[in-house]
């Protein structure tokens, strides 16, 4: 609605209040993911009434909320996930931040929440990423992971557009997610029954309605004894993501040309920052041909038992790549060569993605904060 957009809180407007108490920071080594959180966060409040209020960087606190905000009632609920990266140089760098606010306007324009302008939202976390610099880990296995969340706050139990929202975005040091020079592969389990998208749904959005119902799933797997689900969807049962991922396939397809895959942006995948950017640079290198495909289970179970899969790998902002080892289908457990073929591409993205992470490598990728 034209309210909605009519305008946006600006990062001039900042007001900064300091912690007086600041924690000592964990040791990198002991990093346990979310658990962990830095001593300030930053705030921006909104009402249909007063638009939006001065952001404002404070303490880390709890939040004060009405019981009956829309948030917790109807998951009127968005977040983000992106990290910050201490480069061998020392200075700090985000990842193609602005891929994350343009994805977060996306789902508050479906949230019906109020948008606002990606520039100014970026340029507050850049601000609370200064205030809690010392939070970025010094070590090239660990990030500061940032957490931008936004919600609906409107005190009524209607089911309709909020009219009070908040953004708040925090953060916390997290380390490798592979134990260093190792690159682990994961089981997963392909149970066509379980769903976690589906098209006309909000599968693309980054709403946290999206995870909750994902738990179960997963324990699901692990019960089955795999460690991560591969979510299947529709009739030709379709390779989607893979956990919190998206999927990558190289392989060699049906007319015998090396192909890199992965499944198209068509409203049930999430579209992630690390498969936009794999995307980009394979098609920058041109060696291989790149494709936005579906790929069904008979496909993939053909051109497995064929020899014309090389690797198989998740694709996220958690751990760069990670790759796949085996599958459990239909009750029987299928190997996948990827850690026999290297895995040389996905070693490959993940040395190219953590040269620009950390400075390394030069590039426009991953600006200075
Ligand atoms: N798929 C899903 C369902 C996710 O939650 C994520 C994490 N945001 C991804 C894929 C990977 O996205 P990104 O590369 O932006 O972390």
């Amino acid at each position: 609605g034209s309210l909605r957009s009519a305008s946006s809180f600006k990062a001039a407007d900042l007001a900064i209040e300091r912690n007086p108490a600041c924690k000592p920071k964990p040791d990198p080594s002991t990093l346990v993911f979310g658990k962990q959180f830095s001593d300030h966060m930053l705030t921006i409040n909104w009402s249909e009434k007063e638009g939006w209020e001065a952001p404002q960087i404070k303490p880390f606190q709890n939040l004060s909320l009405h019981p009956a905000s829309s948030a917790l009632h109807y998951s009127i609920e968005l977040f983000e996930g992106m990290k910050a990266f201490r480069g061998v140089d020392n200075h700090i760098r985000l990842f193609r931040p602005m891929l994350n606010m343009e994805r977060m306007h996306r789902s508050a324009d479906r949230s019906c929440l109020p948008l606002f302008d990606k520039g100014e939202l970026l340029e507050c976390i850049r601000k609370l990423v200064e205030v809690d610099q010392e939070w970025v880990p010094y070590s090239q296995d660990a990030s500061l992971y940032i957490r931008p969340t936004f919600i609906g706050t409107e005190p009524s139990l209607g089911v309709s557009r909020t009219g009070k929202a908040m953004i708040f975005v925090i953060v916390g040091p997290v380390g490798p997610y592979f134990a260093t020079g190792s690159f682990n592969p994961v089981s997963l389990l392909a149970d066509p029954s379980f769903v976690r998208a589906w098209q006309g749904g909000v599968g693309a959005y980054k709403m946290g309605g999206n995870y909750g119902p994902t738990i179960a799933v997963q324990n699901e797997a692990v019960k089955r004894g795999c460690q991560q689900v591969l979510w299947l969807y529709g009739e030709q049962e379709e390779i989607t993501e893979v956990g919190t991922m998206n999927l990558f396939i190289y392989w060699t397809n049906e007319k015998g040309e090396k192909e890199l895959l992965t499944p198209p942006l068509d409203g049930i995948i999430l579209p992630g920052v690390t498969r936009q950017s794999l995307l980009d640079l394979a098609r920058e290198w041109g060696e291989f041909k790149v494709t936005e495909r579906t790929m069904g289970m008979k496909e993939l179970l053909g051109a497995l038992d064929a020899g014309r899969i090389q690797e198989v790998f998740g694709a996220g902002t958690a751990c760069v790549v990670c790759p796949v080892g085996s599958l459990l289908y239909r009750g029987k457990t299928y190997e996948i060569p990827t850690m026999q073929n290297g895995p040389d591409l996905a070693k490959r993205f993940h040395k190219d993605l953590t040269d620009i992470q950390y400075g390394r490598k030069p590039s426009e990728w991953a600006p200075l904060v």
